[in-house]
């Protein structure tokens, strides 16, 4: 649903130009392998269908959601790419695969067995990748099946083995040695199943080349939040204005807000937003003490929250911003705010910030 810029309480705009570009930087760190992307969870929140096209255009052709019905839709957005649904079979669903052309990630031996014996009734040879576990213990075959599985070599299974992947646990903390062991892990496991693609970069990966292999596969790099700790991020894609819809002075010792959590060090100038949680804008986000808490620019002025988010508001001090009036902008996502930096105030992680966006935002998509 788009929802008017005159009826949302801010405008979400999303730069597919800047996803293009770091799409682009991404593939150039790794000039030996394909550039794959992650498109799971909407493309991050900013939206697949747009996503997908636009990455499309600048040259990928492989990629990852997490989910089938993601994979349906990205299907009407790309016909010519290859996708993969990263988080396995789930029984019922599994002739839509071949009805959507979509490449299951075999996580498991049960979803190795479900496929083959789909394949063997279906009389036909579908694709799909092998998810094998080096160190993350979440999804993947262990090693031990994965050598079973191999042993009468890759044409001798029921499917076409068409990718081999392993995920990293930590590889965006410099030096974590459960890295360099996931690296070692899957050379070794490569060696078992000759011919076959390899694939176990993430982002963070991309900045490792002993992991680039066959298919690097990006997500949260694409979008512009930080993917290696202590480095800056690529270009940011996403911006969040809202309009003040009010200014109000509140008096040296009043309080603002839920829990009457802020206190007026002075008189006090607040400008109140059209955005809350139900946005995704955190509630941990809020400020309690004007030095926690995310920022936000008004009159190119860094300004801090004052007290809670609520659920559809939030209340900012612009008291040292100047003149602030109704209507104006006020930047929380943009202009040096980056999406860590909304992640860092909420204790959490771009990641989070990106796949909560909000669905009551106007969505401006720009090039
Ligand atoms: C989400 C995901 C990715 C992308 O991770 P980023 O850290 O966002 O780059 C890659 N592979 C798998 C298996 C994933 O689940």
């Amino acid at each position: 649903m788009m929802i008017p810029e005159n009826e949302a309480g801010a405008t979400l705009t999303i730069d597919l130009g800047a996803l293009q570009r770091n799409y682009r930087a991404l593939a150039t760190m790794g000039p030996k392998a394909q550039c794959a992307a992650v498109v799971k969870a909407d493309a991050y929140g900013i939206g697949i269908e747009k996503a997908g096209p636009a990455l499309a255009r600048a040259g990928c052709r492989t990629f990852f959601v997490a989910h089938i019905s993601e994979g349906k839709r990205l299907r009407a957005a790309a016909p010519d790419a290859a996708i993969y649904v990263l988080n396995g079979l789930f029984g019922e669903a599994i002739d839509t695969y071949a009805a959507s052309d979509l490449r299951p990630v075999l996580g498991s031996r049960e979803d190795v067995e479900a496929f083959a014996a789909f394949c063997e009734t279906a009389g036909r040879r579908l694709p799909a990748a092998i998810h094998v576990d080096t160190g993350m213990n979440r999804l993947g075959l262990d090693l031990a099946e994965a050598a079973l599985l191999a042993e009468p070599g890759p044409a001798a299974l029921a499917f076409e083995p068409a990718l081999l992947m392993s995920h990293f646990a930590c590889a965006d903390e410099a030096g974590h040695p459960l890295t360099a062991r996931q690296i070692d892990r899957f050379a070794q496991l490569r060696g078992l199943f000759p011919g076959v693609p390899g694939s176990l970069a993430n982002s963070a990966g991309c900045a490792l080349p002993a992991s680039h292999h066959d298919i690097m596969r990006p997500g949260v790099a694409l979008y512009g939040a930080r993917f290696v700790s202590g480095r800056d991020p690529l270009e940011p894609v996403v911006r969040l204005d809202a309009p003040v819809v009010q200014v109000r002075s509140v008096a040296k010792g009043q309080t603002v807000g839920y829990g009457a959590a802020w206190t007026a060090p002075r008189t006090s100038h607040i400008a109140i937003v059209s955005v809350g949680y139900a946005d995704g804008y955190l509630r941990q986000a809020g400020s309690t003490d004007r030095k926690t808490g995310a920022p936000a620019r008004v009159n190119g002025v860094l300004c801090p929250l004052a007290g809670r988010v609520s659920m559809d508001l939030i209340a900012i001090d612009v008291t040292d911003a100047g003149q602030v009036a109704k209507g104006d902008a006020v930047t929380l996502i943009g202009d040096g705010i980056g999406v860590d930096d909304v992640a860092e105030a909420a204790g959490t992680i771009g990641y989070e910030i990106l796949t909560g966006l909000g669905r009551r935002y106007h969505r401006r998509y720009v090039d």
